[in-house]
């Protein structure tokens, strides 16, 4: 059985290299990131010439890139994976991606008889390099079942939420908690500070209780020492919270948080800090008060 992967940036080069420690074989393409080739076929892989050289020689085919306009392209456009690939073929989009996407593009794949899982992630790119992403994925139980384990070889968890589309829901899910978590941290770190109490003794007493989080735990820190180098940036979170305002449409889900916090880092964006990790949304608080956050 031979992978193929599609999408070397920040997630997609180590999870494929996690693939190659796992004994598959694996061919590989970024046409937009020759480097990212070269190193992972260094590790073992073959190097595509293109998407569709991956499509015809592989059995399975990853795809890992931005949004969904990339995953289309990668897969119908002009050097279109799905053009070469052979009745049969699985294609696993981990991809962040909107969910009503998912579903067309697995619509247009059956018709070539290609089955699709939407298989996004959570972790970011530490979780990825060590292999410990949270896979939630939608699709058919059968294709499930026969991918459970290459997916296993990126991740610690591995659950199917549902029919397709359901990973990207769910995904979803996840970004409006942690934008929320994230965006409510920093008003708190910051009201704090200005009420006179150290965030460094705010975070000390409150991470044990009902209040502290994994969200708390790594972006606390960040914001102590303005350290806003991603991780995840605004931008790929703004990108997921449209995603969710177009996704809530579709079935007049109330988002008012999400929107709330979306407004915030479309602030952020437009005042060019749009590369910053997540973290950068204390920057929002701190232009408003003019107050910097200390340890
Ligand atoms: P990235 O921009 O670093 O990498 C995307 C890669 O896709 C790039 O190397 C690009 O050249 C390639 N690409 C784009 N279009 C292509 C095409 N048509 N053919 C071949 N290659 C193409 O992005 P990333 O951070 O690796 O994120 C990928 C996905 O994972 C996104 O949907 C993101 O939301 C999601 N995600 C990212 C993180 C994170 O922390 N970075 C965490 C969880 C999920």
């Amino acid at each position: 059985m031979k992978i193929g992967f599609i999408g070397l940036g920040i997630m997609g080069k180590p999870m494929a290299k996690n693939l190659l420690k796992a004994g598959y074989d694996l061919i590989v393409a970024d046409k937009f990131a020759p480097a990212a080739v070269e190193e992972v076929a260094a590790c073992g892989a073959t190097a595509g010439a293109s998407n569709m050289d991956v499509g015809a020689q592989s059995d399975i085919v990853i795809t890992m890139v931005p949004n969904s306009p990339e995953v289309k392209e990668a897969l119908f456009g002009e050097d279109g994976a799905a053009k070469t690939m052979k009745k049969g073929t699985v294609v696993l989009d981990c991809s962040s991606i909107n969910p009503i996407a998912s579903r067309e593009i697995a619509a247009e794949l059956e018709k070539l008889g290609v089955e699709m899982l939407d298989a996004p992630v959570s972790g970011g790119e530490p979780k990825a390099i060590d292999g410990t992403l949270a896979f939630m994925v939608g699709g058919k139980q059968e294709i499930f079942d026969r991918c459970k384990d290459i997916l296993g070889s990126m991740g610690s968890s591995v659950v199917r939420c549902g029919d397709i589309g359901a990973g990207n829901v769910t995904k979803l899910c996840n970004q409006i908690i942690v934008a929320v978590n994230i965006a409510g941290l920093a008003e708190a770190m910051q009201m704090g500070q200005m009420c006179g109490v150290e965030p460094q003794k705010i975070f000390d007493a409150i991470k044990g209780g009902l209040a502290g989080s994994t969200v708390m735990n790594a972006k606390a820190p960040m914001m102590m020492d303005q350290n806003f180098k991603p991780g995840f940036r605004i931008n790929l979170h703004i990108k997921d919270l449209n995603n969710v305002v177009d996704a809530a449409k579709t079935v007049d889900a109330p988002i008012p948080l999400t929107q709330s916090v979306l407004e915030m880092m479309k602030i952020l964006h437009r005042d060019g800090d749009g590369a910053c990790d997540h973290s950068a949304l204390l920057k929002y608080y701190q232009k408003l008060t003019g107050e910097v956050l200390h340890h």
